[in-house]
């Protein structure tokens, strides 16, 4: 059961860091995943609201503050319209739209769930992490993600602005269930050649992470002609595990099924 002893509201990042660093305590955006936690050691919860971060700003990249709810991404003009209405397609499969009213995307970054369908499609547009840690530092979030869990604040997510086309497919039970397996694909094409290519699966159940010997067959190769033998090589290469939902073997057989459907639908769109 949850003791909490203070909620505390700051309102500079310089003093939540610091009452972030106290002893079992924790930051809370949305606070779903707070909400469901069951330690009793923690005491003590800094809001993250009063620090802002919930602008979306257009530029060279897009900046997406950490506070901004994940139903942006289908709502907000220059969010929805990024990557062909990439984000707009793949938020609508996270959780519901009472979910996405609340979580934050900040929150679903630093929570670095095995499942997250959100750093999936992320880490699949290239995105980057602004952290305070005292000052501003920016990671891929491929590499945040690996990253032990410390005191840090997500301040910002970054998007590369582009035409890359991107793909998300997820397997799971029911619309709202977590992910069995997700894939996030993104690449450039031009006269059905493919460059720049990324294949991102999580839900392994480890945290997502590229497939780079997927990648490296792909690029500069014809997405028609090579939809099946990258299907074969993801079983062939992708490292995966058993849980209580789905056994590691049908976990392979899921990531060649879903990167097939994901290469297709560029294939149709691009
Ligand atoms: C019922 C349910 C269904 C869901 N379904 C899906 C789904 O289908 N797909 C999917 O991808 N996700 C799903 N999620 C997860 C959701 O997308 C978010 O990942 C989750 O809600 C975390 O966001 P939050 O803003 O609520 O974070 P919080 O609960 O506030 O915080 C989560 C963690 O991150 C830390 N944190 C929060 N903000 C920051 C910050 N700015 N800097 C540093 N640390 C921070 C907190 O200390 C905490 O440890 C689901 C969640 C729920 C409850």
């Amino acid at each position: 059961m949850l003791s909490i002893k203070e909620y505390l509201r700051p309102d500079t990042l310089e003093e939540a860091y610091d009452l972030g660093k106290m002893e079992n305590t924790l930051y809370v955006s949305g606070g779903l995943m707070i909400a469901s936690l069951k330690s009793s050691r923690l005491e003590r919860l800094v809001d993250l609201k009063n620090l802002g971060m919930e602008e979306i700003e257009d530029g060279k990249r897009v900046k997406i503050g950490a506070n901004v709810k994940l139903s942006e991404f289908m709502t907000n003009p220059l969010l929805s319209s990024l990557n062909h209405g990439f984000f707009k397609k793949t938020m609508k499969d996270v959780g519901s739209t009472q979910i996405r009213n609340m979580a934050t995307v900040g929150g679903s970054v630093a929570f670095r769930l095995g499942w997250s369908d959100v750093i999936t499609a992320l880490m699949a547009s290239k995105a980057t992490v602004e952290l305070y840690e005292g000052q501003l530092n920016e990671v891929s979030l491929e590499r945040y993600v690996k990253e032990k869990r410390r005191k840090e604040i997500v301040t910002a997510i970054y998007i590369p602005k582009n035409d890359r086309f991107l793909a998300f497919e997820k397997f799971s039970k029911s619309t709202f269930d977590i992910a069995m397996l997700n894939v996030g694909v993104g690449m450039n094409i031009r006269d059905d050649k493919m460059s720049d290519v990324t294949v991102v699966v999580g839900s392994r159940p480890m945290i997502s992470g590229r497939i780079v010997e997927v990648e490296k067959f792909l690029n500069d190769k014809e997405l028609s002609n090579s939809i099946e033998a990258a299907a074969q090589l993801m079983r062939d290469t992708i490292k995966v595990g058993g849980d209580v939902r789905v056994k590691a073997e049908y976990r392979k057989v899921l990531s060649a099924a879903l990167l097939k459907k994901a290469m297709r639908g560029i294939g149709d769109e691009s």
